[in-house]
């Protein structure tokens, strides 16, 4: 038989072939504009049926798991009846069109021995020519198109087996497509059964997790006064790492906030000097313990701005206790801020271990830290970064990094002073 593509209907009058190539563009056309499988193989094997000139045309189906043939999709009469048969694999014109990857015509399929009466048994109808070539797909066999009863005495002949040939090409990419489509489509719909098993799971341990430990902070502390010695540096332990427990938990509930839509802003005009100046105030025990210095350089105005100050000392604390974690003893921190036209533009920078060059935008993912978390020697689960961003995205404002492994990094966040009259800003980048 001839392989798919050489000289085209040789023996059909011209008028016929251009009607065919029509119906075959047309055909191109729907399968390039729908993802729908079942209209599209109704179109196609009515257009085989109608250009072969035969009685019936069937597409049957390799199911994988059991290695039988299915009827899927049929004209003609008794169509109905023939979804879901089975057609033998090894004893039907089509399990032989299957196992040996070729077309075949007959033109008396009940004079041939490989043919199963079966089916014509069960539905009521009388076959004589079959043509049936194999769906292919990368050089698999994924069913086999059937074409029954050429009108007229002749059988099938060599222009039907390059029509059938050519449309088997079709159905196998609309297949194909379908395929791909539903595996996508499980894909998406396993992501967002994960994501909302994780928002609850964040939702049920933040709040369970709150209550207890709360108590735990506000018993220690009370004992913490009443102690000294020894016993009261042990308090001081427990607390301290309460209070590191009770960030992280701050950090999942405040993400759910972002994801659920929840984090509204709340904005009020605030001096960002006053807040920078706090959030240093809070975070000096922990760099002195460390002989870090933390330095400022914020001019003479109070660089007054509207924002949500509360979602603002977040990003500051996130940045501040990131810059003396990944910052060794002695080292020197340094937070700048000042007034650019319409927008506030705040940096905290270190002379710490510094991030690779390739992985300065995926700090900003969660749960994404340079370090991988098994040979961990600093504390966090990498939630830090992606909070600060989506506050500062959420005032439309944008956040990047800037480091040199070994030398430090410089984080810095632009806001708009006074959203109310600028226009929004992207959402991203310097
Ligand atoms: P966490 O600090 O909990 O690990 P973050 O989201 O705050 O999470 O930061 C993500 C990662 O980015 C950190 O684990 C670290 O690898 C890197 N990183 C953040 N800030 C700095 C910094 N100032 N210097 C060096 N690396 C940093």
């Amino acid at each position: 038989m001839e392989p798919r593509g050489t000289a085209l209907l040789t023996t059909l009058p011209v008028e016929r072939r251009i009607a065919y190539l029509e119906r075959l563009v047309r055909i191109s056309q729907i399968l390039n504009s729908t993802l729908s499988l079942e209209p599209l193989l109704n179109v196609i094997i009515q257009q085989a049926t109608e250009l072969t000139g035969c009685e019936a045309c069937s597409i049957m189906l390799l199911d994988k798991r059991s290695g039988e043939l299915r009827f899927a999709h049929s004209t003609g009469e008794g169509a109905h009846k023939l979804k879901g048969l089975v057609v033998p694999m090894g004893s039907s014109i089509a399990g032989w069109v299957a196992r040996s990857r070729q077309a075949l015509s007959i033109p008396d399929a009940r004079a041939d021995p490989r043919w199963n009466p079966d089916i014509d048994r069960t539905i009521g109808f009388v076959t004589r020519s079959i043509l049936a070539v194999p769906l292919k797909v990368k050089e698999q066999v994924i069913g086999v198109m059937e074409l029954i009863n050429k009108v007229g005495h002749n059988g099938f002949n060599e222009d039907d087996v390059q029509i059938a040939d050519a449309l088997a090409a079709h159905v196998a990419i609309a297949l194909e497509n379908a395929r791909l489509m539903a595996e996508l489509q499980r894909a998406y719909d396993k992501l967002a059964e994960l994501d909302r098993l994780k928002s609850e799971f964040v939702s049920i341990a933040s709040h369970e997790l709150r209550t207890p430990l709360s108590i735990i902070l506000v018993y220690a502390s009370f004992l913490q006064e009443q102690v000294s010695g020894q016993a009261s540096e042990q308090l001081n332990m427990v607390l301290q790492s309460a209070m590191r427990l009770r960030s992280i938990i701050d950090d999942m509930v405040n993400l759910r906030h972002v994801d659920t839509g929840e984090a509204l802003l709340e904005r009020s005009t605030f001096s960002m000097k006053e807040l920078i100046a706090e959030v240093t105030n809070e975070f000096c025990e922990l760099s002195k313990a460390k002989h870090q210095s933390i330095s400022l350089s914020l001019g003479d105005a109070e660089l007054d701005i509207e924002a949500d100050r509360q979602k603002i000392y977040l990003v500051l604390a996130n940045l501040l206790s990131n810059a003396i974690k990944f910052t060794p003893p002695y080292g020197r921190i340094h937070i700048s801020a000042t007034r650019k036209d319409h927008e506030l533009w705040v940096s905290v920078s270190d002379t710490g271990i510094g991030i690779p060059a390739r992985e300065l935008d995926r700090i900003f993912d969660r749960f994404y830290q340079v370090e991988a978390s098994l040979n961990r020697r600093y504390q966090g689960i990498g939630l830090g970064l992606s909070i600060a961003k989506s506050m500062v995205e959420l005032h439309k404002g944008r956040i990047w990094a800037e480091s040199v492994v070994d030398k430090g990094s410089r984080f810095t966040f632009v806001l708009p002073i006074n959203p109310s009259v600028v226009e929004p800003m992207p959402i991203s980048g310097p």
